[in-house]
């Protein structure tokens, strides 16, 4: 076959490949261009999950009659004009391929009216051909109606989920775009029924309750930073809505949504010490800098970013959330976390948001038949025991199974993980030494020699010098033999022979990282790793003693892991579980 230009029509559905994945999509590219438009009140109507019918309706600018065959073209567009544009994108189009691609594969109708035009005008494209511009009756801005999307591209049409799926997609997308478009209202219909509905003058707080439900938004910490040109704003939900998984996290950069897993995994790190390994709650973060810092036009659907200074944003958006959640009273779980060990444990229980459990079958000790109770106030009632510290040295103490601590509270019963809260103390204490420089090391009476082969000592000595900062003296004793000398004098419960193969498989799985990872690191394992475990007996007064050293920290409420190290029972709780009150 001869060389041939591709015909126009292929080359804009090849690009819709790229631009038009499913409904979802389209409403996000029609969505965003009347938010550019300027327009303040954005509507968004669906049939068949988007698959029959998408239109966006909005009271932007318009696009004037003369315009309307360019819109439709592809790689024209009103917003870049040279190419140092690209350098400082504000908008959300650029590459003028959106209309253009979805055009090619579906029925599209523009109707717009600029301001000051007498009438409004309107163009149709079927899969790809382009219809004349006529004069329609219609109102200042503009409509776009993208019906039988794919429809003659049965092999796309075969990726469609059902319609119920499509539409989830559709409002998550508009869900995201108005969470940052405060002073823009947005509805959504779908069948004629309305999904979403955000009023223009919804702040941000409002926002988030009407996206990610009333209980949710409500509890969300505020978390805000300013530093140079970068400003963080995030909202992060209470610990009973934390899941396995980063479904519910929303990352916005400059505005737009990202789904970036680097970004994520600073997000993550931000939150590791509170919520459990895997687990993330509601997040909300919005980052702005300015648009030469980043590079958006990296992936053609521009969920991924690239910073030009990756370093410093992360950094920034790790230490303002463990800031933010350390501050706050967020951490201290109630009996959500009883309900976690009961499921595990027992499989017997349904738990509802804000920690309600309630039995689902046989008798249990504990609660009578059907009883239901609710635990979401307990955290209020946690905070005046955790303001005084001095009530830790009376009161009765019982321990269970030698793993909990029961103790009684002002405010009711408090359970303890000695394990957990020993792990919390270590991570707290030692971290303060070594930032002070003043870390206590204890040197081995007898060396701890650990065979390892030439590599691991070779690779445990380039680390030396960090392990030395935390009081850890690690020393060649041949060449295939580490001697280890000295432990931090704190970690009595740090074990040499286990201390030196944490620190390799550390200095194994971080080869490339930089110091403060690897010491941050090497500070986790052995705050674990120096804490008593569950099933250790421990002397009353050193229990005590353990309550005491944690009741002076910053938190005591989650181990280095973020498992919660205390539940509390609240009276209240009590009286409903034995139907004192209802
Ligand atoms: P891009 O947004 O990248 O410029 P699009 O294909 O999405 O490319 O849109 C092409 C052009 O059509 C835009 O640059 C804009 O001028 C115009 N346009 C599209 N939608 C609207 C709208 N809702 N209101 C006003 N103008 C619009
Ligand atoms: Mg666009």
């Amino acid at each position: 076959m001869k060389i041939q230009r591709l015909n126009r029509i292929v080359v804009d559905q090849i690009a819709a490949g790229e631009v038009v994945e499913r409904p979802a999509s389209v409403v996000k590219e029609l969505v965003e261009n009347a938010l550019d438009s300027g327009a303040t009140r954005i509507e968004v109507i669906l049939k068949e999950g988007g698959l029959r019918w998408i239109e966006v309706r909005d009271n932007g600018g318009g696009i004037p009659p003369e315009e309307l065959p360019l819109a439709v073209a592809s790689h024209a567009t009103s917003k870049l004009l040279v190419p140092e544009d690209l350098e400082a994108i504000a908008s959300f189009g650029f590459r003028g391929e959106a209309l253009a691609s979805i055009a090619a594969v579906s029925r599209l109708q523009i109707l717009s009216k600029t301001q000051d035009a007498p009438s409004a005008y309107a163009i149709q494209v079927s899969f790809g051909e382009v219809g004349a511009v006529r004069e329609a009756p219609g109102g200042s801005g503009t409509r776009i109606r993208v019906e039988d999307l794919f429809a003659q591209l049965p092999a796309r049409l075969k990726f469609m989920k059902r319609p119920s799926t499509e539409l989830n997609h559709c409002i998550s997308w508009v869900e995201r775009l108005a969470l940052v478009h405060e002073g823009v209202s947005f509805t959504l219909h779908h069948e004629d029924r309305l999904s979403l509905d955000i009023p223009a003058d919804a702040d941000l707080s409002a926002r988030c309750s009407l996206i990610y439900g009333k209980g949710i938004g409500q509890k969300m910490v505020r978390v805000q930073k300013q530093r140079d040109s970068l400003h963080l704003d995030a909202r992060i939900g209470p610990p009973e809505s934390a899941q396995r998984g980063a479904r519910r996290v929303d990352l916005f950069l400059n505005g737009r949504w990202v789904r970036d897993a680097r970004l994520l995994g600073a997000v993550r790190q931000g939150i590791k010490e509170f919520v459990p390994p895997g687990h993330y709650p509601v997040v909300f973060l919005s980052l702005h800098l300015p648009p030469s810092r980043v590079d958006v036009n990296v992936h053609p659907q521009k969920t991924e970013v690239r910073f030009r200074d990756e370093r410093l944003v992360f950094g920034s958006i790790v230490n303002a959330l463990k800031q933010g959640l350390s501050d706050s009273t967020w951490a201290t779980r109630s009996a959500g976390s009883i309900g976690d060990s009961h499921r595990r444990a027992e499989g017997r229980y349904r738990y509802f948001e804000g920690g309600r459990v309630e039995r689902t079958g046989q008798k249990d000790a504990f609660f009578s038949e059907s009883s239901s109770v609710d635990l979401s106030e307990a955290r209020e009632a946690s905070l005046p025991m955790e303001t005084h510290p001095d009530d830790v040295g009376k009161g009765k103490l019982i321990s269970v199974a030698q793993t909990y601590l029961v103790r009684e509270v002002e405010a009711g019963l408090e359970i303890i993980d000695q394990h957990a809260l020993h792990e919390r103390v270590n991570l707290e204490e030692l971290r303060r030494d070594i930032q002070n420089s003043v870390v206590h090391s204890q040197p081995l009476l007898v060396p701890e020699l650990v065979d390892v082969s030439r590599a691991d000592l070779n690779l445990l000595l380039s680390h030396a010098d960090i392990f030395l900062t935390m009081g850890v003296k690690i020393e060649a004793f041949g060449e295939t033999t580490a001697a280890l000398h000295a432990v931090p004098a704190r970690l009595t419960h740090l074990k040499p022979q286990s201390l030196v193969q944490d620190l390799l498989e550390i200095a194994e799985e971080n080869r490339d990282a930089r110091p403060e990872k690897i010491q941050e690191e090497a500070l986790f394992s052995m705050a674990c790793r120096g804490a008593v475990m569950a099933g250790d007996h421990l002397a009353e007064e050193d229990l005590r003693s353990l309550l005491q050293r944690g009741a002076h920290l910053p938190q005591d409420r989650t181990c280095a892991h973020g498992r919660p190290v205390r539940v509390l029972l609240s009276l209240d709780d009590l009286e409903k579980a034995f139907y004192r009150k209802s």
